[in-house]
């Protein structure tokens, strides 16, 4: 069995952002050389999501609205966590996004539905932040 590697790095200039990562996770399966097994890739962080929808500017200004009213981020003294810190929203907003995706891999490829797409969902930005790929398979 093969075993593969790799963090990416991120460092989103604003607070919060999402970014389109299915071209960078398609090269760390063409450099694992997997043709058949599964891929993970998942946030290093507690304040970043990695999830898989569609790759679509409006349905990502409805995520930002709709977690904006789940967790607002102000007032920053709402929420107990913000004691020395301001992102107690981004913790919430990630655990609702979620943390991580696998994808199956068929025939050296992301077997992906039609308009599947993975997105890195950043909610406390402004820092360089990783995330995990690991490939397993033959
Ligand atoms: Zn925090």
């Amino acid at each position: 069995m093969k075993s593969y590697r790799k963090e990416l790095f991120f460092q989103v200039p604003t607070r919060r952002e999402f970014v389109h990562i299915t071209p960078e996770v398609e090269d760390c399966l063409r450099e694992s050389g997997v043709q058949e097994g599964l891929v993970l890739v998942n946030a290093m962080h507690i304040t970043a999501s990695v999830f898989i929808n569609d790759n679509e500017s409006g349905l990502h200004h409805d995520y930002e609205v709709w977690l904006e009213k789940l967790a607002p981020h102000e007032p920053v003294s709402g929420y107990r966590h913000n004691v020395g810190e301001d992102n107690a929203d981004a913790h919430m907003k990630r655990q609702i996004m979620g943390r991580e995706v696998v994808v199956a891999i068929t025939e050296g490829r992301l077997d992906l539905g039609t308009w599947e797409r993975i997105f890195y969902g950043e909610f406390d930005g402004r820092r360089k932040k990783r995330v995990l790929v690991k490939i397993i398979g033959e």
